[in-house]
């Protein structure tokens, strides 16, 4: 692991007023590198051998969910998606475009949404999840 990997993992944990233990830095290096969300079993074999076991890495993924450094991306095929919540606002995660030809996903970064409206009185919305599914530019017949 690079050293300014290293840092920006630190002060991570730091600001989360987190324990730096080995399989939360491990982990968090994963998604520091990774372009796409990422499931528990991919961070697994990203880390193979010296990955921590299963329980310890769902374990470890809740604890940096519920410090707010990671966030649950989407659920696909039954499986959560991690990924640090660095593009993030408080309110809202960026959306994710999923092509329903290839299944390729993409984190779209660049792309704000007007926060939705509370349906009725009494909603509170929190947070706001917007997934987005079509065709991408490698399966769009018109490109
Ligand atoms: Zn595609
Ligand atoms: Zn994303």
């Amino acid at each position: 692991m690079k050293s300014q990997t290293r840092k920006r993992i630190d002060n991570l944990l730091g600001s989360a007023k987190l324990r730096r233990t080995g399989p939360r830095v491990a982990i968090l290096g994963v998604l520091l590198g990774a372009r796409r969300p990422q499931t528990a079993e991919q961070i697994a074999v990203n880390l193979a051998p010296a990955a921590p076991d299963k329980v310890t890495i769902y374990r470890t993924l809740e604890s940096l969910v519920a410090a707010g450094l990671v966030h649950k991306a989407f659920l696909q095929e039954r499986t959560w998606h991690f990924e640090l919540a660095r593009n993030c606002t408080e309110s809202q995660c960026h959306p994710h475009f999923t092509c329903t030809n290839c299944g390729d996903m993409q984190c779209l970064t660049e792309m704000s949404l007007p926060m939705a409206k509370s349906p009725h009185k009494g909603f509170v919305i929190g947070r706001q999840r917007v997934q987005l599914e079509g065709l991408c530019p490698k399966c769009n017949p018109n490109l």
